[in-house]
């Protein structure tokens, strides 16, 4: 059924249907007309009204989808945020935890020549004391004095003096043990602790080291010669650590006035 104005179509809606009843001039003095005209009025308001209502719908939904996305969008950034942060955070601890590492080895250790400074010997000197007692171990203390060092500076230089003592730290490094305590006591001293260890082990160990200073020579030309003297004693079960120091400074002592370049074991 395909007529032209004024007649009905497939696929046509409702109020078109009607519409074009109305328009077809064969209906012009249809007594149901005028009904016809309000039903298809009340029915274009009613399509109006509801397509009014599925626009807010619409809208609404879409409001709350992006309302939902703006929220989803928000905890993203905010967890991106907290991301950034910490990875900040960690990046600031291990900061932290490098210069605390630099400043507490820059607290025990001697800035020339890279042994353990006093500060570091004397707490260590402690642990090893206790050490000793409680398991009723061996503990051999050393101190080693450079000989004649002043001459050197004299004759060389402060800063050639500083080079030697940097030669003999690597001697003392070189000939300890992998447990041994050592460091730069002080000027030209040093200080050697060695655990369980005996007399004779002692004397090999420190004997090693003496020796090693004594072949050293610095500089290239008319290479310097060094020597060192040490002192050394055990300590004695219970006793003051500064009971076994005294002893073995009287030691080194002895080691000096006996000529130099040589290792006195405390009585
Ligand atoms: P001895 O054999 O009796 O020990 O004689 P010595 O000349 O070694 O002893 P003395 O105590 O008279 O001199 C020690 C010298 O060590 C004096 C000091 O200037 C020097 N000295 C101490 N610390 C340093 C340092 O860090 N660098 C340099 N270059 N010299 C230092
Ligand atoms: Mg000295
Ligand atoms: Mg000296």
């Amino acid at each position: 059924m395909t007529r032209q104005s004024g007649t009905i179509k497939d696929g046509q809606s409702l109020v078109e249907r009607i519409q074009a009843l109305l328009d077809d001039p064969a209906h012009g003095n249809n007594p149901l007309r005028s009904l016809l005209e309000e039903v298809n009025d009340h029915i274009l308001g009613q399509n109006q009204r509801m397509e009014r209502l599925l626009r807010i719908s619409d809208g609404y939904q879409l409001l709350e989808h992006n309302q939902t996305l703006t929220l989803a969008e928000r905890c993203e950034k905010q967890l991106r945020r907290m991301e950034k942060l910490a990875r900040i955070s960690d990046q600031y601890q291990r900061n932290l935890w490098e210069v605390t590492e630099t400043l507490r080895q820059a607290a025990n250790q001697d800035s020339l020549t890279g042994l353990a400074n006093r500060r570091f010997l004397m707490e260590r000197i402690k642990e090893e004391t206790q050490r000793a007692t409680r398991k009723d171990s061996l503990l051999a203390i050393a101190l080693m004095d450079v000989d004649h060092f002043k001459q050197i500076n004299d004759r060389f230089g402060h800063e050639v003096g500083d080079v030697a003592l940097c030669e003999i730290a690597g001697a003392v490094r070189q000939g300890v043990r992998r447990y041994d305590v050592y460091g730069r006591w002080g000027g030209e001293e040093f200080l050697l602790m060695l655990p369980d260890t005996g007399r004779d082990e002692a004397v090999m160990v420190l004997e090693r080291i003496r020796q090693t200073i004594a072949d050293l020579a610095v500089g290239d030309e008319s290479p310097i010669r060094l020597s060192a003297s040490i002192g050394v004693t055990l300590l004695r079960h219970g006793e003051d650590i500064d009971d076994a120091l005294k002893r073995a400074d009287d030691a080194l002592f002895q080691a000096k006035r006996e000529g130099r370049n040589r290792l006195v074991v405390a009585a």
